[in-house]
Formats: C-alpha cells, sequence, structure tokens
C-alpha cells in the first residue's frame, strides 16, 4: 500500500504535503510510517495544544464517545453547555455560538455584526473594516474578509461589505470608517498566516476607543491566537482590551474540529432562534475535549507557556543567520538569512517539525511541550540557521 501514490491520485490537489506520513505520537514526539521520530513544533497548525494523544484529554474524548457521539441541536446536551458556560466565566463575554472550523466561527461573527449594524444604524451598514495581511478563512465571505489579494483572484466575485486598512494604521481605520457605512472592525491581536506579526498595543487601545465612540463592534479573530497560545487564554487579553465578539477554533479542541463564536454584552441577543445553525456545532465529544483543554489552561500553565516563550526568543534573537523574531507567547515567526523552505526541510531531516508563515519559519508548539525537548529541538533549529 503505497499511501502517498494513493493521495496524490485520490485527493484534491490543494495541499503541497511534506514528504512524510505521520501514524503516531505522544506529547510532543510523532512517528513516521518509517518509524522516524520527530519533535513537533507545529501542533498540526496550532491545533494539539496539549500534544499528541494527551491521556486525560484521551479520557475526557472516550469517556464522552461510549455514552452518546452527536446529538444534533434539537436536543439538550451536557459538554456543550458546560464548555459554553466556562468560556463566559474565563472572558465576561455572555453567549457563545459552536460551530466547526475557525471559518464558521468568523461566518458567525460576521453575521452578527451585520444584523447589529442594520439594528443600531440602519439598512446597509453592514461594511466590515478588516486588515491588509489579515487571513479569516477560505469560504467565500471570510476569504472577502482576508485582506491579502494572492487568496482572492481564482474566486471572484467574493461576499461585497469589506475594506481593509493598514495594520496598525488608526487613521487608516478612521477613514475607511468615514467613507464606508461600517459595523465593525475584525481583526487577529497577532497576524498568524499573515506572518506571526502582533499589532502594536498602541493601536488597538485607539482601535477600541474609536469603536467604542463610534458604536462599532470589535470583532477579534481568535482561531490561532487562542486556547493560551500567545500566554493568556485569549490573545486579546495581552493587550488590556475588551472585544464585542471573539472568534476561535484551532486550539480549542486540542485536536478535534470545533469553533466558538463568542459575543458580549452588546451582542448578546442578536441571534434569535433560526437565524443561524449547524448540524455537527456543538457535537459533545469535541465538546467534552475542548472542556478539558480550557480548564488545564489555567494561571500555572500561562505561566509555564510565557516563559518557553521567552526561552525561545531569548535564543534565537540575534543567533547566527537569524534575521528578526516576532510573535507572541508560543506563537512565533522567525526571518532566517536562508529561505525558510530550506530551514524547513533541514529541521525535518534532522527529527524537528516547523511550518512556515509567507517567508517565515513558524513555531506553535505544544503548550505543555517538556522544556527539555523544546531545548533540544531549538538547537536543532539554530544549527540549521547558523549553516
Ligand atoms: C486558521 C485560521 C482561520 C481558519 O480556520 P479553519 O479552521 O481552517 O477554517 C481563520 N482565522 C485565523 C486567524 C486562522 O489562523
Amino acid at each position: 500500500m503505497n499511501i502517498k501514490e494513493f493521495d496524490n491520485e485520490y485527493i484534491a490537489s490543494t495541499y503541497s504535503r511534506f514528504p512524510i506520513c505521520l501514524v503516531s505520537g505522544k506529547g510532543s514526539l510523532v512517528y513516521d510510517d518509517e518509524g522516524k521520530e520527530y519533535i513537533d513544533l507545529g501542533t498540526g497548525i496550532a491545533v494539539n495544544s496539549f500534544g499528541i494523544s494527551d491521556d486525560e484529554w484521551v479520557s475526557a474524548v472516550t469517556d464522552q464517545l461510549t455514552k452518546l457521539q452527536h446529538t444534533s441541536n434539537l436536543y439538550y446536551s451536557e459538554p456543550c453547555a458546560l464548555l459554553a458556560k466556562v468560556l463566559c466565566e474565563r472572558t465576561g463575554l455572555k453567549k457563545v455560538f459552536f460551530s466547526n472550523s475557525g471559518a464558521e466561527a468568523n461566518e458567525c461573527a460576521i453575521k452578527v455584526a451585520r444584523k447589529y449594524g442594520e439594528i443600531t444604524k440602519g439598512e446597509g451598514y453592514t461594511t466590515i473594516i478588516t486588515l491588509k495581511d489579515s487571513f479569516h478563512g477560505r469560504t467565500l465571505t471570510t476569504l472577502a474578509a482576508t485582506g491579502q489579494d494572492v487568496f482572492h483572484k481564482d474566486f471572484l466575485p467574493l461576499t461585497d461589505g469589506f475594506v481593509y486598512a493598514q495594520a496598525n494604521s488608526i487613521d487608516d481605520v478612521k477613514k475607511l470608517a468615514g467613507e464606508n457605512k461600517c459595523c465593525a472592525v475584525m481583526f487577529e491581536v497577532v497576524q498568524g498566516e499573515g506572518g506571526v506579526l502582533p499589532l502594536k498595543k498602541e493601536f488597538l487601545k485607539e482601535l477600541e476607543a474609536f469603536t467604542k465612540e463610534n458604536d462599532l463592534l470589535m470583532i477579534a479573530d481568535e482561531v490561532q491566537t487562542g486556547n493560551g497560545r500567545t500566554g493568556e487564554l485569549y490573545g486579546y487579553m495581552n493587550f488590556g482590551i475588551t472585544p464585542d465578539i471573539v472568534s476561535t477554533a484551532k486550539g480549542l479542541g486540542g485536536g478535534l474540529p470545533i469553533g466558538a463564536t463568542m459575543m458580549g454584552e452588546k451582542v448578546r441577543d442578536i441571534l434569535k432562534p433560526s437565524m443561524h445553525g449547524s448540524t455537527f456545532g456543538g457535537n459533545p465529544v469535541c465538546c467534552a475535549g475542548a472542556l478539558n483543554i480550557i480548564e488545564r489552561i489555567d494561571g500555572k500553565l500561562l505561566a509555564d507557556v510565557k516563559k518557553k516563550s521567552e526561552l525561545i526568543f531569548s535564543e534565537l534573537e540575534g543567533a547566527k543567520g537569524i534575521k528578526s523574531v516576532s510573535g507572541l507567547g508560543l506563537m512565533i515567526g522567525i526571518e532566517c538569512e536562508r529561505p525558510a523552505d530550506e530551514i524547513v526541510k533541514e529541521c525535518r531531516e534532522k527529527g524537528v517539525l516547523v511550518i512556515k508563515a509567507k517567508q517565515k519559519v513558524r513555531l506553535l508548539p505544544a503548550l505543555n511541550i517538556e522544556i527539555e525537548l523544546l531545548k533540544k529541538a531549538i538547537n536543532v533549529l539554530k544549527e540549521i540557521c547558523a549553516k
């Protein structure tokens, strides 16, 4: 059986995969079909928050799996209610809509914002300002929200109603808000796919003041930055701002597909019966996994994430062959002198899995990666960058 041949023959050619087939793992170690071991610094793009096949998470998920795997949203069910309660208590947001991916979590945020604009300002107040170099998903509407032309060009016409401001330019946001009938501003506090670029705190504070004054919603896309990744439960918490809507996915389920759109006071009651829905959304198995993940992202774990982040920055900043290091917490982008593709390939050959963001090497290790493994992987990376 040749997995690579079957895959190339039968799976849509949208992915340029790395040439290895992963079969199993434990924690931050993963093995391919030839038994080769790797230290995983990518976690399936910030998804496996507590690494691979984590015991506590596995038992939370399998306990639910042996009880009931799916109910539909026609019935009440414990895991999604408990998860929503914990998310609201930990963020101060008021209500949650569950879906199955980041793009869907953003779709819901966009729907809520449009409806809010119409109710509070009138017909047509539905334009959302997003930022250049942002990434919000692959559906036609979240592609439209994504401020990068390369993602748009093959799929025109996209959904109307998005305009793009320069990141960190409050003047640009104000200008666009003046020229369009707007309802919201949507942003990632650290632009992930755009190159692991944190927004400036000053910009976010000005944005908060401006949106409050003008009754525009602040939507934080925390699909990648959420769930402990940045050293706080949600990335916005690093910046002292309070968004009206927070969307998340990736790391929330610890490896199972789940998206969540959390709605604050202003928009808690925008969604009414039958206005939105999802067959799989709030799936009990995914919610049981997510509940386990969220409950374990406590003060101690977050302090560890920050410590590991400091270690990575101090090891890599100024190291030979490294031009710059950006990011927040365990979401890190490295600009190397050599092409990122070469670094990623050589790391893989030496048993370390890293990924890319634009032309940077991107690190997204498990939140609980053992410090010794992290150090070992960073040393490999440093040696390869120095070549
Ligand atoms: C990955 C990502 C998305 C899309 O998530 P999917 O689960 O792939 O739909 C949206 N926004 C941000 C910031 C992301 O990093």
